[in-house]
């Protein structure tokens, strides 16, 4: 975060202003945590409001005031008007506009406020007149908390600031365990706990907080799991008809693709999740190492992210998109198998 940056928005935020905090669809813990961080730390000075293009999933739904984001998909003429009128929008967590979804994006598209990123995805587009992006950090949380350091107001980091950030950074990070957790976010994490965030209850809050149907829901993952050892690969698929056989809730399958990564020597893993309502398949790819999701899911099922965290979509079908992967997969045979070498 250069001074010169870090400068021209405080000169923005010297005088009160219409401000709106997007965050991008289908959002997590650190869409919702870095945004709703950004509007605490904002909201006494400015005239602020969260929008998100669609609702979140029932694990941040605890989050200090969860329940004043405008969710652009239900309070679309609401939500269009705050954005019209808005003189700054902060973009979190994404850094390309078609990332909040047809509806939200047409409207980012047409307004001409002073656009603010702050975001930690690869290969970012070019709306922003200030642009804060960062692929070495963890979260775009751990930026928001030192956008707030570097401005100088690292004291008004209170309760409910610090524990917006801690639910992105601990979300993000798989709980403090991916190799994007650095000395740096550790540090962080201690500062917030010190402003009163309260760890053990965060996560209580957002990782226990399954149902019994997501549960029969990951059993029926686990048991649909392929391995293919030749590969150091794993994916699990899971059908609508399965999905809407334990009433499928949003944020469900949250983290089930963690499981296909977790058998030994995988360093691959996809999870194939079929959604009807969009008429795609949604994939999330997770890696180990140095073989590149994101660069996959780029060239290849219309997505993108991170080196070990990225996303995909296909408008084939399931087993079509399946049989797509499998006959991509052994061009990366070599990238694979050479990801990953444990010095344990
Ligand atoms: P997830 O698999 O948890 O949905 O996403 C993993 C990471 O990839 C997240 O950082 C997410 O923002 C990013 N991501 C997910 N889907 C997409 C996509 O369709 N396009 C791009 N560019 N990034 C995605
Ligand atoms: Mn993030």
């Amino acid at each position: 975060m250069t001074d010169e940056k870090i400068n021209d928005v405080k000169e923005i935020l010297s005088t009160k202003k219409k401000i709106s905090i997007v965050c991008h669809r289908n959002p997590d813990g650190d869409a919702y945590g870095s945004s709703l961080a950004l509007y605490h730390y904002l909201k006494n000075k400015h005239n602020v409001t969260v929008i998100s293009p669609n609702d979140c999933p029932n694990f941040l739904k605890w989050l200090p005031d969860e329940d004043k984001i405008v969710i652009f998909e239900k309070e679309t003429a609401k939500a269009t008007k705050i954005l019209e009128n808005s003189e700054v929008v902060f973009t979190l967590d994404f850094n390309a506009l078609h990332r909040t979804g047809d509806l939200t994006e047409k409207v980012l598209q047409k307004i001409n406020p002073t656009f603010i990123m702050i975001d930690h995805h690869q290969q970012p587009e070019d709306y922003a007149a200030i642009q804060f992006s960062d692929t070495s950090k963890s979260s775009t949380c751990e930026m928001v908390y030192d956008f707030i350091a570097n401005l100088g107001d690292s004291d008004t980091i209170n309760k409910e600031i610090a524990t917006c950030i801690y639910t992105g950074i601990m979300t993000d990070t798989g709980s403090f365990r991916f190799p994007s957790t650095t000395p740096h976010t550790l540090r962080i994490a201690a500062n917030l706990l010190e402003k009163g965030a309260d760890n053990a209850k965060i996560y209580n809050n957002v990782m226990d907080n399954n149902s019994l149907n997501r549960m029969k829901l990951l059993s029926k993952a686990l048991d649909n799991l392929e391995l293919l050892p030749e590969y150091k690969t794993a994916y699990i698929t899971l059908s609508q008809k399965e999905l809407n056989q334990f009433n499928f809730e949003k944020g469900d399958t949250e983290g089930f693709v963690n499981y296909a990564l977790s058998i030994k020597d995988v360093v691959f893993a996809v999870i194939f999740i079929e959604d009807k309502q969009q008429k795609i398949i949604k994939m999330s790819f997770r890696s180990k190492g140095n073989f590149s999701v994101n660069e996959f899911a780029r060239k290849h099922f219309n997505g993108g992210g991170h080196t070990n965290a990225a996303g995909g979509r296909s408008t084939s079908s399931l087993k079509e998109t399946v049989t797509k992967f499998l006959t991509i997969l052994p061009t990366y045979k070599s990238d694979i198998l050479q990801s990953y070498e444990s010095d344990f």
